[in-house]
């Protein structure tokens, strides 16, 4: 092959190569865009798309299933028993609530968006929402707290639940006092009457006295043994002496 041939052939191959690419180009040029111009315009978000989080607190019961489905431990609840004089109200689906939600945090910096937190609600009050936009500066801004009441009502939620303990631990510690001291008096009342001969000044140590009247009484232990001493020697002594003694007097009268 001659150079001069190897040449133009070269070149005629290059204006090839261009009209394939300028075929694809043309071909696009008049085929609708599909970009779009973001943050203006936005694509719609698929229906159960997994982005971010909601707890309506007003269904909230502070059960913690929720927090406790959470693969890597995001979610962090803290509640407060109310007083038996407080009314939560209910929730939508209809239960009562009987939990003050004292803290209700979800860390989506390490949230994995896996959804398994949203199922296990009861109240169906924690879902998942169309917002994936939420980026920040500072990873701790995105620690998001969800509760309704004040520091303030926090606080004081706080320490009437704990005021509250403690009154029960110290009704339950009296009871159980009482209880054992209770015991303790039973515990020593029937030691009184083994102890003590002294029966007839009170009425309960009369009652174990009484049991050794009924066994003279209870006559089965003495009359087996009547029986058997009065059978025994009756069959033995009567039938063998009389005849003896029948016999001797027969011969007397045989001589007579
Ligand atoms: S989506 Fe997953 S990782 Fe995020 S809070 Fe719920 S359970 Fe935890
Ligand atoms: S599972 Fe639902 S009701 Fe229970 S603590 Fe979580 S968000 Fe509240």
């Amino acid at each position: 092959m001659s150079p001069v041939y190897r040449y133009f052939r070269n070149i005629g191959k290059g204006f090839w190569t261009i009209l394939i690419g300028m075929r694809i180009t043309m071909k696009h040029l008049f085929t609708p865009a599909v970009t779009i111009q973001y943050p203006d315009a936005r694509m719609s978000i698929p229906e159960r798309g997994r982005n971010r989080l909601y707890v309506n607190m007003d269904d909230c019961i502070g059960c913690n299933q929720c927090g406790m489905a959470c693969p890597v431990d995001c979610i962090s609840i803290e509640t407060a028993k109310s007083l038996p004089t407080e009314d939560l109200g209910v929730t939508s689906t209809g239960q009562k609530k009987r939990l003050w939600v004292t803290k209700f945090d979800i860390d989506f910096a390490k949230c994995c968006y896996c959804g398994l937190c949203v199922p296990p609600c009861p109240t169906e009050c924690i879902y998942m929402t169309d917002v994936y936009e939420f980026s920040e500066y500072d990873r701790s801004n995105l620690n998001y707290s969800f509760i309704t009441l004040s520091p303030e009502e926090v606080t004081s939620k706080v320490e009437q639940a704990k005021a509250a303990e403690r009154e029960a631990a110290a009704k339950k510690a009296a009871a159980a006092a009482a209880a054992a001291a209770q015991r303790a008096a039973q515990a020593q009342a029937p030691a009184a009457p083994a102890g003590q001969d002294q029966a007839p000044t009170s009425p309960v140590q009369q009652k174990p006295a009484e049991p050794p009247r009924p066994a003279p009484t209870g006559t089965p232990e003495t009359k087996p043994s009547a029986p058997q001493t009065t059978p025994a020697p009756a069959p033995e002594n009567p039938t063998p002496d009389k005849p003896d003694t029948q016999d001797k007097t027969n011969p007397k009268d045989s001589s007579d």
